[in-house]
C-alpha cells in the first residue's frame, strides 16, 4: 500500500490558462505552468516581462484576467491572499520596526491566539541562524539579517508555498550571494514550495531546480538550469542565460547524429539532439568558455574532428579567473572566447592570427529566424 503524503510536504502550483491584461496592454498571457510540490522554483526575465504579475497572482494580490489557480490541488482563483496557504516575502522586508525580532516573527501565531508562541519562533530563529538576535530591533540588523527575519516572519505560518519577490534585489552583491545559499538551505531544510522572482540569471542558476525564463508576458523556455545553459531553445534565452556566440550556417547534411553546417564555407557540426529546430538556415551556438584557443602557428596539433574556426585576436583582457578573448572570424564576425588555461605570460596579443575549436558536442543550434537582441 502507498504511504499518504506526508502532512509537512509543500503544495504543487498550477496555472491554467492564467493570464493578465491592462486595458489593452498584455502583462502575462495565459500560460499553463505547474510548480512541482517541493521545488525551488525561479520565475527569471527581464524587467516587465511579467513575472511579478504572475508571482502576484500566485498569491492573490492580482486578479487574473484569465485561468485558475490550484495550490496544493485546491481552487484558490476567488480566495483572498490571506485565505491562500502561501505567504509572500517581499523586496522590502516591511518588518515592524517598534517590535523586536522575536515579536517581528511571533505576530502572525499571536494575531491568531495560538500557543506555545516562544518555542515555535525559537526554532523558526534557529532555523534563520538569528537566535542570538531575538531581542534587537530591526534597525540593529544588517539588511540580509533584516530579510531572513522576513523569511522567518513568513515561514512561521507553515505555507504551503513561499513566494518571494526580488526579496535580495536591495542586498549587495557579496552579501546577496551568502543569501542565495542561506535561501537555498532553508528551503531544503523546510522542503516546502518556493516561487522565486528574479532578473538575475546567476541568482536563479544558484538557487532553482527549475526554471521558467520568461520574455514579453510569455514562459519563453521552462528547464533544470543546466538544460538551460546547455541547450537553449531560443537566441533570447541563450543570450539572457550568460554570453553566447551565434554563428550563422546552413545545414547541407547529416552524419553520425550530428547536422553538417556550412559558415561562410567554414565546416561545422552540431548533434541534432542539441537543435531546436528543423530549419536550413540556423545559428551554431557556443558559449565562449567551450573554445579553445590556439595561435595559428600551433593549430597543427588541433585532433580531428573538432569545430575549428580561422580569425584574429582583436581584444584580449586578463581578469583573473580567465582571459577574455574578442577574436574577429574570416568571415568578419566577432567570437568571444574565455580562456581558463592562460595567464598574462601566455595570452595572445591583439592583432595574432588564431585558430578557435571546440568540440562539437558543445553546440547547439538555434533557428535563425529568430532575431538577436
Ligand atoms: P520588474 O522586474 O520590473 O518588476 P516584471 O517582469 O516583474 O518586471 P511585471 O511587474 O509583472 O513585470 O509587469 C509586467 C508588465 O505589466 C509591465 O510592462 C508593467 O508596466 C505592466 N503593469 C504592471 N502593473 C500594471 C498596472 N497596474 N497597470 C498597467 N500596467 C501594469
Amino acid at each position: 500500500e502507498q504511504q499518504p503524503e506526508a502532512a509537512t510536504a509543500g503544495g504543487d502550483v498550477r496555472l491554467t490558462g492564467i493570464g493578465k491584461t491592462y486595458g489593452d496592454f498584455t502583462a502575462v498571457q495565459p500560460l499553463d505552468l505547474t510548480v512541482p510540490q517541493g521545488s525551488f522554483f525561479a520565475l527569471l526575465g527581464a524587467s516587465g516581462c511579467g513575472k511579478t504579475t504572475t508571482l502576484r497572482m500566485i498569491a492573490g494580490l492580482e486578479e487574473p484576467t484569465s485561468g485558475t489557480v490550484l495550490i496544493g490541488g485546491q481552487d484558490v482563483t476567488d480566495l483572498p491572499p490571506y485565505k491562500r496557504p502561501v505567504n509572500t516575502v517581499f523586496q522590502s522586508y516591511a518588518l515592524f520596526p517598534h517590535l523586536d525580532i522575536f515579536e517581528n516573527v511571533a505576530f502572525g501565531l499571536r494575531r491568531r491566539g495560538k500557543k506555545d508562541v516562544k518555542k515555535q519562533v525559537e526554532d523558526m530563529l534557529e532555523l534563520v541562524e538569528l537566535g542570538q538576535y531575538a531581542r534587537r530591533k530591526p534597525h540593529q540588523l544588517s539588511g540580509g539579517q533584516q530579510q531572513r527575519v522576513a523569511v522567518a516572519r513568513a515561514l512561521i505560518n507553515h505555507p504551503q508555498v513561499l513566494l518571494l519577490d526580488e526579496p535580495l534585489g536591495a542586498l549587495d552583491l557579496k552579501l546577496r550571494r551568502q543569501m542565495q545559499l542561506e535561501l537555498k538551505r532553508i528551503q531544503t531544510e523546510v522542503g516546502i514550495t518556493f516561487v522565486h522572482v528574479t532578473h538575475d540569471q546567476e541568482e536563479a542558476m544558484t538557487m532553482a531546480d527549475t526554471i521558467a525564463v520568461m520574455n514579453a508576458g510569455r514562459v519563453e523556455q521552462l528547464g533544470a538550469p543546466a538544460d538551460l545553459y546547455e541547450n537553449p531553445g531560443t537566441t533570447f534565452v541563450a543570450n539572457f542565460l550568460g554570453q553566447s556566440n551565434l554563428i550563422a550556417a546552413e545545414v547541407t547534411g547529416s552524419a553520425d547524429g550530428d547536422l553538417l553546417l556550412s559558415a561562410d564555407g567554414v565546416r561545422l557540426a552540431v548533434p541534432k539532439a542539441r537543435c531546436a529546430t528543423e530549419a536550413k538556415k540556423v545559428y551554431l551556438g557556443v558559449r565562449p568558455e567551450k573554445i579553445t584557443l590556439a595561435h595559428a602557428s600551433a593549430a597543427a596539433g588541433i585532433a580531428e574532428g573538432r569545430n575549428r574556426l580561422t580569425g584574429t585576436v582583436v581584444d584580449s583582457s586578463f581578469i583573473g579567473v580567465s582571459t577574455q578573448y574578442v577574436v574577429r572570424s574570416a568571415a568578419g564576425q566577432e567570437i568571444a572566447v574565455f580562456e581558463q588555461n592562460m595567464d598574462r605570460d601566455t595570452r595572445i596579443a591583439a592583432g595574432a592570427p588564431v585558430v578557435l575549436h571546440w568540440n562539437p558536442a558543445h553546440s547547439f543550434g538555434l533557428d535563425a529566424a529568430q532575431a538577436i537582441d
